[in-house]
């Protein structure tokens, strides 16, 4: 199983409602670097009108996959429930464009 398929939460979510890209105020997905710098994790967060960002993650430090909800707000970061490693999801400038064009 590579990465990419575990993380489903989102992708199912988004099939079950029926979400479409103008339905989110932020979508994206990623990869997210450990304390080395090395790009080992990957997050994927969704967030819809009610501004709660559903978020699902691969710990680059420890490996875990998790999914949680939480109030969006920027900059936005996850503590890794499993590690306490702090993900940080910087600003890119094209991920509304890249998100749209992926779901
Ligand atoms: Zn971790």
């Amino acid at each position: 199983m590579t990465v990419l398929n575990m993380l489903h939460k989102i992708r199912e979510f988004i099939e079950k409602n029926k979400i479409r890209p103008s339905d989110c105020i932020y979508h994206t997905y990623r990869p997210v670097a450990n304390r080395n710098k090395e790009l080992k994790g990957e997050i994927r967060i969704l967030v819809m009108n009610d501004n709660i960002a559903r978020c699902e993650y691969i710990c680059p430090e420890c490996g875990k996959y998790d999914y949680l909800e939480k109030k969006w707000k920027r900059p936005f970061s996850v503590k890794c429930k499993n590690c306490g490693y702090l993900i940080r999801v910087p600003r890119m400038k094209d991920e509304i464009k890249r998100s749209k064009s992926g779901v």
